[in-house]
Formats: structure tokens, sequence, C-alpha cells
């Protein structure tokens, strides 16, 4: 079976105007990006283990146009495309609230099937409100991608407490893992199916816990470290 092939979007460039969270207490923001970048490389690692082809549509720090971003993607034929945002409602704090999907349209019975297997794992996942699965005929990623496609928006950066969760490292891998979970599903492939190898898990535990080499013989000489050394590592990344 050829290799499956998931081109990931991270939204926008750093540089677009406008996407950023109205400014915090002590004077920070985020630029959407941030949260974009990190989750969609957050899903690519993920599903790197699972021998699957990962294309980053817009891996440039500029911005990078949607014909790009499309183009790409249906050039090197994905088999889906996912395009990750933060959302806004006005540019300063309030209310809104949640966590939403988008496709082009109900009546693709593949896509709908993908956007709820996505959908489902980030609810799951973020306990955030559930905004729901909705068709927008106006996106350009959803409209000119031949595979099936979504557009996450992935909580609201004018919500102060979603803001603070969005520039989070534990919640955009969350996200990250969700998504790549949801992918998982959608393809019908075995999450436990795959482990690391212990030479992988030895080196994600040195390079995470920075552990010297002989902290690293230690750690293999208790009775049943491989398979702890394995699990321990798949809980880091
Ligand atoms: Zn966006």
């Amino acid at each position: 079976m050829a290799k499956i092939k998931v081109a990931l979007d991270d939204g926008h460039g750093t540089e677009t105007p406008g996407k950023r969270t109205p400014l915090f207490n002590d004077g920070s923001f985020m630029k959407e990006n941030e949260f974009n970048e990190a989750v969609v490389k957050i899903t690519g690692e993920f599903l790197k283990k699972y021998d699957i082809d990962v294309i980053y549509v817009a891996s440039e720090k500029t911005d990078v146009s949607l014909k790009k971003r499309v183009d790409m993607a249906n050039e090197k034929k994905a088999d889906i495309y996912i395009s990750v945002h933060a959302n806004a409602f006005g540019d300063s704090w309030n209310d809104a609230n949640g966590f939403e999907t988008y496709i082009y349209s109900f009546d693709n019975s593949n896509n709908v099937k993908f956007a709820e297997c996505i959908h489902n794992k980030c609810i799951a996942a973020t306990g955030l409100k559930n905004r729901g699965i909705k068709a927008m005929k106006d996106f350009y990623v959803l409209k000119y991608t031949k595979m099936p496609a979504v557009l996450l928006e992935c909580g609201f950066m004018t919500n102060k407490k979603e803001a603070e969760l969005l520039r989070s490292y534990e919640y955009r891998k969350k996200v990250g893992n969700a998504i790549a979970e949801g992918i998982l599903q959608y393809f019908a492939i075995d999450k436990e199916e795959v482990l690391l190898t212990i030479d992988e898990a030895l080196n994600i535990i040195q390079k995470k816990c920075v552990f010297d080499d002989n902290t690293m013989k230690y750690l293999q000489f208790y009775k049943f470290a491989e398979s702890m050394i394995i699990r321990l590592a798949e809980a880091m990344i």
C-alpha cells in the first residue's frame, strides 16, 4: 500500500497583520502562527512514528499564500489536509469561546467522517466548548483542496482563559496529539501497533532530560528497564 500523505497547514505566517491575542496583563501577546506552527509540528512528529508522510505546506516563516499551500497539497497528492488556526472575535478580550471545525460542505460523506474523527478527538482532549462542525464555502483551503480537508479553530485568542491555553505547551500538545489520533482513527490505524524502539526511546529521554551517558547506562540496569524506558519516552513525545 502506498504511504499515507498528510498535508499540514499552519494557517498564517508570523507577520500576518492582526492575527494575535490582545495584550496580556504583562504587556505580552501571542501571534496566532506561534500556536498553529507548534501544533502542526507536534502532529507531524506523532504521525512520522506511523510511517505516514507529512507535508508541511507552509514551512517558511513568511506568509505563504493560500494558493501555494493548496497547490502543494494537490501536487503532492496528499490524502487529507488539515489547517490549524486559533479563533478571534473582535480584537479585545471577550467571552466568545470554544472549539469549531470547518469543512467545505456536508455533501461529501468522506470529508464529514474525517472531520468527525478530528473534531471529536480534539473536543475530548481539550474539554473546550463544542461549537460543532460547520460548512463554509468561502475558505480557500477547503474549496480548492482535492482531498478531504478540515480547518480547525482551536479556541479563541480573544478569550483570556483560552488565550492562556493557546500559548501553553501543554495545550498545544493536547491539540497536536488529538489531531494525530483523529487521523489514525480515520485511516483505521491501530494506535497500539507502533511503539518506539529502545534506541529511539533512549535518545528521546537523553535529549529531553539532558542526562549524560553514565546516567543513561544506569537507567538501563533497572530490571524492567526496557519497557519502562519505552513507556517513559512515549509519554515525553
Ligand atoms: Zn487563522
